[in-house]
């Protein structure tokens, strides 16, 4: 029997054990696969203590430090690929191949920030543009906020919690991060990598706590900011709790793909194979609401039905894997309840639908309608409708009519088209000839309506975490 590793709270460089032991467990299995020391209101009071002085060790390192910093970590982060990508196995149940994936992902989120750090410039703003701007100078320049609160999802707990703590350090800010509770090891594991590879203490620090404890990093004025990736009612109840604060929110979507009739349909099939099921369809951007153009309708869900039947369904620890289980039981019976819905409503299966625990079956519905939760909720499971459309307009209101917009794809060799959809789209990021799922990291992302505000994607993290500062420069005489 593996002995089940033990993880504590991360506070000011060092490892704090509470004895308030929760036991994480796997959702494939139900068994126990970390022991992690829960952080009650002493720890994130120490936590924010911690990060208050992390802050002032960071303000003042020279860039090619924090770039120096963010460069061990992600070569340290590729050398543990396969220790990160089992563990993300264990308490995510995400496939070995997934995992792979992300830790890669991470490590690359890591590098550009190592890059991006190297790249904070200013501007240089002429004063004499005006009589009485004579002798004088404007440098502008952006400086840290101060220390961060971070609030990380179970989804991508290395990446997305890599996506709050690199641009912290590239700012030279300090953050403390609140993992979610089923995923607290990767967060844990990322703050003793970045101590090892000279953060200074208190730079970066993780607090494996219950929800109803956190209020102190969502409330507590000495935090300038809040970075929350989750879902979007906790996200904009946290928003509404932090009025003075910077907050950034990076939310949920029901992502809809077009794909027109002139599209390679196999390059669309298998692209909404990957954004639709990958990771079992818990994903922010995972491709819910498919749309055809009739005269590729027959066609097209022949050949999506088949691959996604060709789908292995199985253990995440597993290499042949594809699709692993939900995050919890509970979470595949609520999908299974909204599936029940939309056939309760006339709604048809093409493939999948059954359930067995936490596992469900890759599913595709259609004859669904607008109004049900399959369609106009955030279904986060592998689950996705399919519906035949007549004109490309119809097309773009259909993505348009609904509460979120992260992202939108869609497939076509139609320039027009695919200009006209960027144009139309309410959302964060439109992509062309592939799945609305496509992210590369140093890329902005984040959604407008109900999936956020503010974006992520290094650059763009590290204007949201910094200030801009004026300098008036006079001469005398
Ligand atoms: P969630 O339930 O909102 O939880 C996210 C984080 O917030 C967890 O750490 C959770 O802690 C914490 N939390 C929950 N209630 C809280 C409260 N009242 N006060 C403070 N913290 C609270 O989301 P999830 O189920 O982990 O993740 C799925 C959601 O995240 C989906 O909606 C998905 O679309 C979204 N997401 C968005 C992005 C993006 O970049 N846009 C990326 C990934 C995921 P506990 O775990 O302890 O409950």
């Amino acid at each position: 029997m593996p002995t089940i590793p033990e993880r504590m709270p991360f506070i000011g460089g060092r490892s704090r054990p509470t004895g308030r032991i929760l036991d994480v467990r796997a959702p494939q299995s139900g068994d126990p696969v970390t022991r992690v020391h829960r952080s009650g209101p002493a720890e994130i009071e120490a936590a924010i203590d911690a990060s208050v002085q992390g802050f002032e060790a960071m303000r003042g390192a020279p860039a090619h430090r924090r770039a120096g910093i963010l460069l061990k970590i992600s070569e340290e982060v590729a050398r543990r690929r396969e220790e990160l990508a089992g563990i993300l196995a264990l308490e995510a149940g995400k496939p070995l191949k997934a995992g792979r994936a992300e830790v890669d992902r991470c490590a690359h989120t890591f590098q550009v920030a190592s890059e991006e750090a190297k790249r904070l410039g200013g501007e240089v703003i002429p004063f004499d543009v005006v009589p009485w701007g004579e002798g004088r100078l404007g440098v502008l320049r952006r400086f840290p906020l101060g220390p961060i609160a971070g609030i990380t999802p179970f989804n991508f707990p290395l990446n997305l919690t890599a996506h709050k703590i690199a641009p912290a350090i590239a700012a030279g800010a300090s953050i403390v991060i609140k993992p979610a509770s089923q995923t607290p090891s990767p967060a844990i594991l990322l703050a003793e990598i970045a101590a090892g590879a000279g953060a200074p203490p208190g730079a970066v620090n993780v607090v494996p706590a219950a929800a109803a404890d956190v209020g102190p990093l969502v409330e507590d004025d000495r935090l300038r900011m809040l970075t929350f990736t989750g879902s979007p009612v906790v996200g904009w109840d946290l928003k509404r709790r932090a009025p003075r604060k910077r907050v950034t929110l990076e939310l949920g979507g029901n992502a809809g793909a077009i794909v027109c009739a002139g599209a390679s349909l196999d390059h669309a099939a298998d692209r909404i194979v990957f954004g639709g099921f990958s990771y079992a369809g818990q994903s922010c951007i995972s491709v819910q609401r498919v749309l055809v153009e009739r005269p590729a309708w027959d066609r097209f869900m022949d050949i999506l039905t088949a691959r996604v039947r060709d789908l292995r369904l199985g253990d995440p620890t597993e290499e042949a894997t594809d699709v692993g289980p939900m995050i919890s039981v509970a979470e595949a019976e609520r999908a299974e309840a909204w599936i029940d819905e939309a056939l309760g409503g006339g709604a048809e299966i093409a493939t999948g639908g059954r359930r067995r625990d936490a596992f469900l079956e890759p599913t595709i519905l259609t004859r669904t309608t607008p109004e049900m939760k399959v369609n106009c909720l955030e279904i986060f499971a592998p689950v996705v409708t399919a519906t035949p459309f007549d004109d490309l307009e119809e097309a773009l209101r259909i993505v348009n009519d609904s509460r979120y917009g992260l992202q939108a794809g869609i497939f076509t060799p139609d320039v027009e088209a695919a200009w006209r959809a960027y144009e139309t789209l309410e959302v964060g990021g439109v992509v062309i000839n592939d799945v609305p799922s496509f992210r590369v990291d140093h890329m902005p992302y984040g959604g407008v309506k109900d999936s956020g505000t503010g974006r992520e994607g290094l650059r763009w993290a590290i204007e949201e975490m910094t200030e801009p500062r004026l300098l008036v420069w006079t001469r005398l005489g």
